[in-house]
């Protein structure tokens, strides 16, 4: 027999199919240990047949099979070639997304454990055999555990026994199931608007479908449904969130609604409880992964669902090779087992949203919260009328009003920094205008070691201002509150209110802030205040007030997606508020309140946003309506990168004078920032009309890669730093 293997070396120079001799029963999927190169590598058998093209004294067998089911599936074997060849990569590297890193680096395996039985047949011993006679007593009981016997009766007297093939040792599997909280959720009676959605996916003659439902309008429940009905026909599902370990109500629902059927894949697991997880889900005893954006990888056969429930989320988006997007991955596991790809929102992005509305996806929208509770009212507070008045507080009047009143009735807040946008850019306090680049309309970033200000989109450097332009005002601010100010002014506001904080300082590891948000939820404290990580989809009912300060900052980030993504945040954040009975407001402070996007965050109207946005994208030529790419260039050597740098551009170039009519930018340049973890950083940033010289660019960039330069192609990164 031969095995055509693939060795797990992703190196383009590799980046073949090599062939061994393999012993018979070894089947496709099939990890082994092959020799390469003068050493062991691992691999994976992607075929297997009775003859060999080759010269069968030149070639080696298999050095070991894993003794295991086939860890790959054979979906497995089509989208590799299909990711190898959309994102670059070699196909072990496409092939390595299948399967956990864990497995792969060989850092577990499965928890066995050994067991002895006695094997048929006479036991005859001599008499001087105490030991062996003793564990032959030990035996005739029952099935004993290895360890146990060893430890009673020695290793060499069981030894012995095998060797005479009196007992045997047996392997069985041991499963590490994770610990967690289980809540119990029993399916609820559908409204009519969630039982219509249900239909219409199930009906829909599109592949992908849209649910863009506002906060609160139970899109959970939706999905769950949509996964039981799967199940029930004797199929599996794929259900994909931003980042489950950040949202304990989900996890606990989940495992209370399907049990063992669901095998939750999140970053809090240890290596052992993931690598089961897994093994449950490619052994078929579970049936729905549950996880962030790699569970779209998972080893299930069969799939009947595919759920992408916060779709517009940038998590979705590997920023590591290969830098794929999920949905698209999502997409070609729905095409290959025909199976319908659902995607869900409260703020669906810009993209996904035009091709809902072009007939492409099925929308289906949902603009009730359940019960027809009202959203929450959102309160804008102008800050510059705040510091008019003297006020110097991180504060506005409004914000602490209601939180003295919510505090009172015995209900919760959630203070939300948008500390993101504080370092970068630069805003005057006194009338609220931020500073842009003549040449592109974006925000322009501080960058302190040189003091100076900077576009991330075409490289212009600009004076660091003394002075607002409009105003004249002195009061510029580019560096700001950070959430230690926040509680600090809280506890002198308010010193009953007990307060926690949660954060990229304060927490370490997913489990801290597992802790945190329980703690949360179980009322243990009246006030939450946090960044960006408390913005994702959490259900805490007693929360009545959400306090949102420097709403417009992240309006100012240097990139076209700011406005997108302003409104994504402020809708999210305020859908915090007023889910259960009592009713929800929202505290929204800001500089610009004259500001369309909060405009229309306020009013709940994504439809005035979106139909904004569109046109303002169309008529600036920004994504989709055109493509950037960026093409990366890293390298420990400074002379490597610019030699990489130079031979992609003048390729790029190329192609411009070819056809310079596409072509709407393009440069080279130091990435904004210049150097990370001691690799210089160089890019060649280009925004093109159409899509049809991409794989062009790919080609560049494999071309210009060096061994002590790697370059690699983004598009429409999400992160232009
Ligand atoms: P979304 O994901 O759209 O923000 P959720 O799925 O979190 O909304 O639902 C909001 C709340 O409504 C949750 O507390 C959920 O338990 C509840 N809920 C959802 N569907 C129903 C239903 N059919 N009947 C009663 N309560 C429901
Ligand atoms: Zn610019």
């Amino acid at each position: 027999m031969f095995a055509q293997v693939i060795v797990d070396i992703a190196h383009s120079q590799v980046d073949k199919i090599f062939e061994y001799s393999c012993p018979s029963g070894t089947e496709v999927g099939c990890r082994v240990k092959v020799p390469f190169g003068g050493r062991i590598v691992e691999g994976f058998v992607i075929a297997v047949n009775e003859t060999s093209t080759f010269d069968a004294r030149k070639i080696k067998p298999i050095t070991a099979v894993y003794d295991e089911q086939p860890a790959l599936v054979p979906e497995c074997f089509s989208l590799m070639e299909a990711i190898a060849r959309r994102y670059r990569v070699p196909k072990a590297a496409s092939l390595r997304l299948f399967l956990p890193t864990e497995m792969r680096l060989g850092k577990v395996n499965e928890a066995y454990e050994k067991r002895v039985r006695l094997k048929d047949g006479e036991i005859s011993l001599k008499a001087s055999a105490k030991k062996q006679a003793e564990a032959v007593e030990e035996l005739k009981g029952g099935d004993k555990t290895l360890a146990y016997l060893v430890a009673k009766c020695g290793r060499a007297a069981i030894n012995a026994l095998v060797d005479k093939e009196i007992a045997e040792i047996y392997k069985v599997r041991r499963s590490r199931a994770p610990a967690g909280e289980t809540a119990e959720s029993l399916p609820k009676e559908l409204t009519p608007a969630q039982k219509s959605a249900v239909e219409y996916i199930e009906k829909s003659d599109k592949r992908v479908n849209l649910i863009h439902g506002v906060t609160g309008s139970g899109k959970t429940e939706i999905y769950l449904n949509l996964i039981a009905d799967q199940l029930q026909k004797g199929r599996t599902a794929i259900f994909l969130v931003p980042e489950i370990s950040l949202t304990p109500q989900m996890l606990s629902q989940l495992r209370g609604r399907f049990g063992g059927e669901a095998a939750i894949l999140h970053s809090g697991l240890s290596a052992g409880e993931k690598f089961d997880e897994w093994w449950r889900l490619r052994s078929g005893e579970a049936k729905i992964a549950i996880g962030a954006r790699s569970a779209v990888f998972a080893p299930l056969q069969n799939i009947g669902l595919i759920i992408i429930d916060e779709e517009h989320d940038s998590s979705y988006h590997s920023e590591t090779a290969p830098r794929y997007s999920t949905e698209e991955i999502a997409q070609m596991r729905a095409q290959y087992n025909d199976c319908k790809l659902v995607l869900g929102s409260a703020t669906p992005s810009v993209e996904s949203f035009i091709k809902a509305k072009d007939g492409e996806y099925g929308l289906i929208k949902l603009t009730e919260r359940i019960n027809g509770k009202p959203l929450p009212e959102i309160i804008i507070a102008d800050m510059r009328r705040e510091i008019k008045r003297g006020n110097p507080s991180i504060f506005s009047r409004a914000l602490r009003e209601e939180l003295d009143e919510t505090l009172s009735t015995g209900n919760q807040a959630i203070i939300f920094l948008n500390r993101r946008g504080y370092s970068s850019s630069v805003i005057c306090t006194d009338c609220g205008y931020v500073a842009k680049c003549a040449e592109c309309d974006v925000s322009l970033t501080y960058h302190s070691e040189e003091d100076c200000l900077k576009c991330h989109y075409c490289g212009a450097k600009y004076k660091m201002l003394t002075a607002c332009p409009e105003c004249g005002g002195k009061r510029l601010r580019y560096s700001g509150t950070g959430t230690q100010r926040v509680v600090g002014e809280l506890k002198e506001l308010f010193p009953s209110a007990s307060i926690i904080r949660m954060d990229n300082d304060t927490v370490s590891g997913k489990d801290g802030h597992y802790k945190i948000l329980k703690q949360f939820g179980e009322h243990k404290a009246d006030i939450l205040v946090g960044t960006q990580m408390i913005a994702k989809g959490h259900d805490f009912p007693s929360v009545t007030l959400v306090g949102i300060l420097d709403a417009d900052m992240s309006l100012h980030f240097s990139d076209y997606r700011s406005g997108e993504r302003t409104f994504q945040l402020i809708t999210q954040v305020a859908g915090r508020s007023g889910r259960a009975d009592d009713k929800g407001k929202v505290v929204l402070q800001t500089y610009s309140p004259e500001n369309y996007i909060l405009r229309y965050a306020v009013a709940y109207d994504y439809d005035g946003f979106f139909e904004n946005e569109v046109k303002m994208r169309a008529a600036a030529l920004f994504p989709p309506y055109s493509l950037i790419c960026r093409i990366m260039v890293t390298s420990e050597d400074n002379d490597s990168a610019l030699e990489a740098l130079k031979k992609a551009y003048f390729a790029v170039e190329d192609i411009r004078k070819r056809d310079a009519g596409d072509f709407l930018f393009l440069n080279k340049m130091h990435s904004p920032i210049k150097k990370i973890q001691g690799k210089v950083r160089y890019q060649v940033l280009v925004r093109l009309k159409s899509r049809k010289h991409l794989e062009e660019l790919y080609d560049i960039a494999v071309a210009a890669c060096t061994p002590s330069a790697l370059v690699y192609v983004e598009e429409n990164p999400v992160n232009l730093s």
